[in-house]
């Protein structure tokens, strides 16, 4: 194996389980081995703070070479670089990184886990002091120094995916000052724009601050140390800690090099056996791209879970033959933001544009993730099902709740190639403690599914905005309670008729039965109820804004 954190040791630990004979090497340029990356920002943030956990298996054994060969018969060679294969000789050249030497490897098989490399603004002011990454535990060990010595007051991360914004939360938790920076006109490009804008509002409440649509041209500095970011609108932001994560690309030098396949978007060609072009060599993890098992194409998907799994197929392949496979990604991911999590799971809607499936129905469906005598959170998700099949393409969730068991049940559904009727029914484990009784993914299907039979119109916070941009006609109706409208309203010249007095209230609606009504409430359940006696009174252009006030985006009256 050529790599020696995630993909690699996976790939050899399987092998050896599978194969008690093979001679299995693990070749690692680094000093650690198996190293938890995605573990640093809370290394960093001190949400633990024994450096060796990183490096360890659940049991606390350390994961050094000596554990490699008394416990796996796995010889593992740290501080080795690969710098050639050879594959008509089968062949690997390795230099070590402090004394420089060379030798020789022979393989019968060879699996490639390169992993990815950080992908780095051409600005200038990069080697300044204070300007890092987080990408190895090096970085992770400078970051902590930074958090425990407390003397940054200021810090600006660049790129607001997964990892920027990881970082800017623990940053700023540790009291630093925050400011991430994004290029995109949203951060989290997993989420559509209004699940996005959620986080961000989220982000913000917490203190931390977040600027879009933006660059950076340069890192400006003093005596070679950091004090500000130059913004490509002129503005600079004072900091003494940049950190970029403008995202990675795969590392495939050393395959390209050997002559190996290298795919469209950028990473090493595997097919299901994690088999390159050469029969003898796999890949798995960073290095590779994946087959994406809706748009049916390869795309570039660096996570940690897709690199363990991969590593797992192409060790076993590689010890006893072409027996299993990996059929490939659904794309989903999760980060932890504050007192939220954000997670999708398949294709967002502006995904679907872009690929061109222009026939789906979305749906935003806003709940609790257990009831409210159990101090049940917020949860508001996203649902995209494919008109045709009506099977379940892509789902997004964010909110204080437990977003990771809604994206788990998602993502196993699309994988599973479910359609919404099965998804109104799903039997899932239920307790108070746990979820409610009608679980919010199974709430949000049966939302999903009055939509597409008709039953019900809905409409998006953003769409709403729109229409008020531009002055349309319509009438917005509120039906939550007087005292929950004292408490908060939108002031979007709504007008107020609380669900239980509505029917003897009709009378206030609009005259003409064709006027557009947008009703809403909290979370838009009330508001389906309000949608049902309405319609049934004779109005036939009614729209629930979907999520209700808790997907609301923009300012608020209160
Ligand atoms: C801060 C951070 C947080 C993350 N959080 C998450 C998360 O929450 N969820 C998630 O799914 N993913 C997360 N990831 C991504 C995840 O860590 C990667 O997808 C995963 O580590 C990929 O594993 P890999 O083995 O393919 O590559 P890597 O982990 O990058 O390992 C590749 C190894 O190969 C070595 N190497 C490269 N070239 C050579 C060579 N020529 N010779 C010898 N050795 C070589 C490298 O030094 C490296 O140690 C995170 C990543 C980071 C950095």
């Amino acid at each position: 194996m050529i790599g020696g954190s995630a993909a690699g040791p996976k790939a050899a630990a399987r092998a050896r389980r599978l194969d008690q004979n093979a001679q299995i090497t693990i070749i690692q340029k680094e000093p650690d081995l198996s190293m938890a990356s995605c573990g640093y920002p809370y290394y960093v943030g001190g949400f633990f703070n024994e450096r060796t956990k990183l490096l360890s298996t659940g049991s606390g054994i350390l994961r050094n070479p000596d554990y490699y060969l008394n416990t796996k018969g796995i010889l593992a060679k740290p501080l080795t670089e690969a710098t050639t294969i050879d594959c008509s000789s089968k062949k690997v050249t390795c230099r070590n990184v402090f004394a420089g030497n060379s030798e020789f490897l022979v393989y019968d098989k060879l699996i490639i886990a390169t992993g990815s490399i950080t992908r780095m603004p051409d600005v200038h002011g990069r080697n300044l002091n204070g300007v890092t990454t987080l990408k190895s535990i090096s970085d992770a060990d400078f970051l902590r120094r930074v958090r425990d010595e407390g003397k940054v007051r200021r810090a600006v991360v660049i790129g607001a995916g997964l990892i920027g914004i990881e970082t800017s939360e623990v940053l700023q938790m540790a009291g630093i000052r925050t400011t991430v920076v994004e290029l995109l006109p949203q951060i989290l490009s997993f989420l559509d724009t209004q699940l996005a804008s959620l986080i961000e509002g989220h982000i913000r409440e917490k203190g931390a601050s977040v600027i879009t649509n933006m660059g950076v041209t340069k890192f400006l500095g003093k005596n070679g140390s950091l004090v500000a970011v130059k913004l490509t609108n002129g503005m600079e932001l004072p900091c003494e800690l940049a950190v970029i994560a403008t995202g990675v690309s795969p590392n495939v030098g050393l395959a390209r090099n050997a002559g190996l396949r290298i795919g469209k978007a950028g990473g090493i060609v595997v097919d299901r056996y994690m088999q390159t072009s050469d029969p003898d060599i796999y890949a798995a993890g960073d290095c590779t791209e994946q087959y994406h098992l809706i748009i049916g194409r390869n795309r570039y998907v660096p996570y940690g879970d897709l690199a363990n799994l991969q590593g797992r197929v192409a060790g076993e392949n590689a010890v006893v033959g072409n027996e299993v496979t990996f059929p490939g990604t659904i794309q989903s991911g999760i980060c932890k933001v504050f007192d939220y999590a954000a997670g999708a799971t398949g294709l967002t809607e502006d995904m679907t544009k872009e690929l061109g499936y222009d026939d789906t129905t979305a749906v935003i469906y806003a709940g609790l993730d257990k009831p409210g005598f159990m101090n049940g959170k917020t949860v508001i998700s996203k649902m995209i099902v494919d008109n045709r099949s009506q099977k379940i393409i892509g789902f997004q969730c964010v909110g204080p709740g437990d977003v990771s068991k809604q994206v788990a049940q998602a993502a196993i559904a699309i994988q599973g190639g479910m359609a919404v009727k099965t998804l109104v029914n799903l039997d899932l484990p239920y307790a108070p403690p746990f979820a409610q009784a009608i679980d919010s993914f199974i709430a949000c299907a049966h939302v999903m599914e009055n939509k597409i039979k008709g039953r019900m119109r809905g409409i998006t916070a953003e769409d709403v905005i729109q229409k008020l941009n531009r002055g349309d006609d319509m009438f917005l109706l509120d039906v939550r309670t007087p005292g929950e409208f004292e408490a908060l309203r939108l002031g979007i010249g709504e007008t107020l008729i609380p669900l239980g007095e509505l029917r003897k209230r009709l009378n206030e609606l609009p005259k003409h039965k064709t006027k557009e009504i947008i009703v809403y409430c909290k979370t838009s359940l009330r508001a389906y109820e309000a949608e049902r006696i309405i319609e049934a009174h004779g109005w036939n252009n009614v729209a629930i804004m979907e999520g209700g006030i808790v997907a609301w985006t923009h300012s608020r009256a209160k």
